[in-house]
């Protein structure tokens, strides 16, 4: 369903008068990654609640750095507009948006909507330098279960205090409300940005990267990358770190760069500068790009300080990976040839014995007995549990699919 904004709250209380489940969707791009949604009695497929209609930028204030838009708005169409005012949302392209996304037609839509961004709560590689979703969140308006609107947080930088509903929400994968409209902090689009491949042995490259992670230097990025690049561009083993620098001075960039290349030089590591294309082209890759419907797709974290011990592990074989060096965060896809299920149990087990977690975003078709769960039980789920029924108590949106709590199988 893709109701006008007038004809919303209305819909809402009607399904929740009928105890209708249904799944708030932005433009329904990823909406079936993570655990499969119930449908409820009677029907085979869950009932679908887009934002679509609700694409409008509502307010952009340039000087306040500001932007408060409809959830439904394409996060490209938003980029669009900030750039017009040397602006941006500080954000990556989310992972399998193929090419830097057109802001018209359905290619503009592979990016998704702002609702669904915040409703996921997922975050790349700029994360290091800008901080992820939530961080960029200064207020939200959203739906109740039962219909009724409510506003958290407000318009500008400097917020008042109080229940922090805003962040709760954020990374709630709808299960919680329908989120209506965000306001999000901008930042100037920052004139010069260029890149660093560095190359080499995982053992060299270790301690360039806790050097870099504890220098003055501030990069944008540092991203372990692990065979994401085509077999030919592969310079030195599957694995490399991609860097990215911006500033306002052509010269601090400059020597920005010579001062990591040098690092690397003595530390035996290889070093290439990227132009922004070449830069570019690296990012697609890392946001898969080459492959942008995998069989598996895995969003992974560790303890920042032993995203080595991830990369080498014996279970990964040929997975693809991106994780962010400062974060521990990131994501891994592969095959169903190249990753058997059992495979990605261990690699579970791994990431918690490393001091993080694995979320099973995409897995291949297959007998539900075969299933791996998107996520196991959080120690926090009584309170999750909790939250929910105080929100959707008659359990109707995104039925089965409530982070921290492990689905049937
Ligand atoms: C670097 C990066 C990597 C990412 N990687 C992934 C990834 O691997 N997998 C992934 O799924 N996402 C990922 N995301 C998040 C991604 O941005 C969103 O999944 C995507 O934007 C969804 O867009 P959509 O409008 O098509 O949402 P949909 O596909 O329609 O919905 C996505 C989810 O959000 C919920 N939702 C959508 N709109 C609303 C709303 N208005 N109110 C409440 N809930 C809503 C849906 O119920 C569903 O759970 C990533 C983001 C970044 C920045």
């Amino acid at each position: 369903m893709r109701p006008e904004p007038r004809e919303l709250q209305e819909l809402v209380r009607d399904l929740h008068r009928q105890a209708t489940p249904w799944l708030p969707a932005g433009t329904a791009s990823r909406l079936d990654w993570g655990p499969p949604v119930q449908p409820g009695p009677g029907r085979s497929e869950a009932l679908v609640l887009s934002t679509a209609r609700l694409d409008r930028i509502v307010e952009h204030n340039p000087g306040d750095f500001t932007v408060t838009v409809q959830a439904g708005t394409p996060l490209a169409v938003l980029q669009e507009e900030l750039a017009h005012h040397r602006q941006w949302l500080t954000l990556d392209w989310p992972w399998g948006t193929a090419e830097a996304p057109a802001v018209s037609g359905e290619a503009g839509l592979g990016a998704g909507s702002v609702g669904g961004l915040v409703a996921r709560g997922l975050a790349g590689g700029y994360r290091q330098r800008y901080l992820g979703v939530r961080d960029q969140l200064i207020g939200i308006g959203l739906l109740r279960a039962d219909g009724t609107a409510a506003r958290a947080g407000g318009k500008v930088v400097k917020n008042v205090a109080g229940y922090d509903l805003m962040r709760l929400l954020c990374g709630s994968w709808g299960s919680l409300a329908l989120i209506t409209e965000v306001t999000l902090r901008t930042q100037p689009l920052p004139p010069q940005r260029r890149g660093l491949w560095l190359h080499g042995p995982l053992e060299r490259l270790q301690p360039l990267t806790r050097w870099l992670l504890s220098s003055s230097l501030s990069p944008e990025r540092i991203d372990w990358h692990r065979r994401t690049l085509p077999a030919a561009m592969e310079t030195a083993g599957a694995t490399g770190l991609l860097i990215s620098l911006a500033s306002i001075s052509p010269q601090t960039l400059a020597e920005q760069i010579a001062c990591i290349r040098q690092q690397a030089d003595a530390a035996g590591v290889g070093s290439e500068t990227l132009e922004p294309e070449r830069l570019e082209a690296h990012l697609e890759l890392g946001r898969g790009a080459a492959m942008p419907r995998p069989a598996w797709l895995l969003g992974a974290g560790v303890l920042p300080s032993r995203v080595g011990e991830l990369l080498q592990a014996r279970e990964l074989g040929g997975v693809s990976a991106v994780i962010g060096a400062g974060s521990g965060l990131g994501q891994l896809w592969a095959t169903a040839a190249q990753l058997p299920a059992y495979k990605v149990e261990a690699l579970r087990r791994r990431c918690r014995e490393l001091g993080g977690h694995l979320t099973v975003l995409r897995q291949p078709p297959g007998p539900a007995a075969a299933a791996v769960p998107a996520w196991l039980d959080a120690p926090s789920r009584p309170l999750i549990e909790a939250v929910k029924r105080q929100f959707d108590p008659k359990q109707q949106l995104a039925r089965g699919r409530l982070p921290g709590v492990q689905a049937p199988q």
